[in-house]
């Protein structure tokens, strides 16, 4: 009889623990499936992280402003800040200084030191099977030859006066001569809507990449293998555009440009972790956003069309395959992987 009572109660006991087994696992998948917000949350940020163009060009962080800012600063609307540049010109030239004022310059600058410092270090980083010694030399020679040119206050640009009227950022090399002057200029509406340190470097490390860009090089008689390369992983991977009668470093290629974005997206990157590695989940959406939030606007030109991937492709494969931005974002890493100099 003894036996048969321990056989009971055995018996029992293990069916209560299945049964609170079963009610446990019944709870946490009830709860896993009904937590509303937990569920929405991962949604979302997947979702966000597979839309990074939608997210940074059709969304309205600001609802409904044309002003976008983070915690460094607002990059205006192109079409905004246009706008507020044809109001200020009355037709003398105070508003020149008053627009490129000490206070915006300096910060430029500032900016530009930064900005160098990273692709001098960047070209220094790499192996001796991207760049021999002598690459090396040259292309920190071209990225320091290469200076910021404010326009005379009293005159603008005299050779390009509409471009104080836009919000574009120039790379421009004067004369022939392979040692000739390198400059980059900017437009008077970019600078006024621009207070942004992200955009501001994603914007000057794109201008100073054109110094050193494969369609430059070769135009100054240099080439550079790894950078030959990169050229195939772009038109492998879709993102520089192959149209039937491209000709590399022509009018209607893109290479140049693909290659700017990717350098810049390198330096933003780097500027992303320095400066924004405390900030909340929004703040750092904010900041990337930003870094490329005058891209939204396509330029309408059909020469800037040609020349420059289109803006869900620079947006997705160039900046959205990045690793370091992705992890920025807390998003996982991109299917496609991102190119690379080896
Ligand atoms: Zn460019």
């Amino acid at each position: 009889m003894k036996v048969h009572w321990r056989f009971l109660i055995s018996a029992m006991a293990i069916t209560l623990l299945i049964f609170f087994w079963e009610f446990l696992s019944n709870f946490a998948l009830k709860d896993r499936k009904l937590d509303p917000f937990s569920m929405n949350t991962s949604r979302y940020s997947e979702d966000k992280c597979k839309n990074l163009f939608q997210e940074f060009c059709d969304s309205d962080p600001d609802f409904g402003a044309s002003t976008y800012t983070d915690p460094t600063g607002e990059v205006w609307l192109d079409s905004e800040s246009e706008a507020a540049v044809r109001e200020a010109d009355k037709g003398d030239q105070k508003w020149i200084a008053a627009v490129f004022s000490q206070r915006r310059n300096r910060r430029i600058s500032e900016i530009e030191k930064w900005v160098k410092q990273e692709l001098i270090q960047w070209v220094h980083s790499q192996s001796s099977r991207v760049f021999n010694s002598r690459d090396k030399q040259e292309l920190i020679w071209r990225l320091r030859a290469t200076r910021i040119e404010f326009p005379d206050p009293s005159i603008g640009y005299p050779d390009d006066p509409e471009l104080l009227l836009h919000s574009q950022a120039l790379y421009e090399r004067t004369g022939t001569s392979p040692r000739g002057l390198r400059r980059i200029r900017f437009g008077g509406a970019y600078v006024l809507g621009t207070s942004s340190r992200y955009n501001l470097a994603f914007t000057m490390a794109h201008e100073l990449a054109h110094a050193i860009d494969p369609c430059e090089l070769r135009s100054t008689g240099w080439a550079i293998p790894a950078f030959d390369r990169l050229s195939a992983c772009f038109t492998a991977a879709g993102v520089a555009a192959t149209p039937k009668n491209r000709v590399e470093c022509r009018r209607n290629d893109q290479l140049s440009e693909t290659f700017a974005d990717w350098v810049a997206v390198q330096v933003a990157s780097r500027a992303l972790v320095q400066w924004g590695s405390e900030y909340p989940e929004p703040q750092r959406w904010a900041s990337v956003g930003n870094s490329i939030r005058d891209l939204c606007e396509e330029d309408d030109g059909p020469a800037a069309q040609e020349t420059h991937p289109n803006t869900p492709i620079r947006i997705e494969k160039i900046l959205g395959t990045n690793p370091v931005i992705r992890e920025f974002l807390g998003c996982p890493a991109s299917e496609e992987p991102p190119c690379r100099l080896e």
